[in-house]
């Protein structure tokens, strides 16, 4: 303050990034939340597609029972649910909001973002 001066710290992200191995590291898709879900019927045509705000395999485990449309529709055609039933399962579009975003600003650079978004943004994609 004494020399007028407005100090500013200086990033090196992107050596940072390099040193730390930073990588992407894909969520396993029973991990994900927030995702639109596909499903596809190993034996027949028959598909579904659902949201679900928790975790995918939470979500399978419903479908597992009665009241589920995939479980009455094992039943009805193909006799028993299958054990291995989140294989069918596949998320068409995950709702991460935040990694979207850190996304879009490492893309876009928009320029009212702050550096530390950019950074926040390199470290975590
Ligand atoms: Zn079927």
């Amino acid at each position: 303050m004494k020399v007028q001066t407005t100090v500013q710290p200086v990033f090196v992200s992107r050596k940072v990034s390099q040193d730390l191995k930073v990588r992407e590291i894909k969520p396993q898709i029973v991990n994900q939340q927030r995702v639109v879900y596909q499903f596809q019927c190993d034996l027949c045509d028959a598909g579904y597609v659902g949201y679900t705000r928790g975790h995918l395999h939470t979500r399978v485990d419903g479908h597992k029972r009665k009241a589920s449309s995939i479980y009455k529709h094992y039943h009805e055609q193909h006799s028993e649910v299958p054990k291995d039933l989140l294989k069918r399962f596949s998320i068409l579009k995950s709702f991460d909001c935040l990694v979207n975003e850190m996304l879009f600003i490492r893309d876009l650079k928009p320029t009212l973002n702050v550096q530390s978004d950019s950074i926040r943004a390199k470290v975590f994609v």
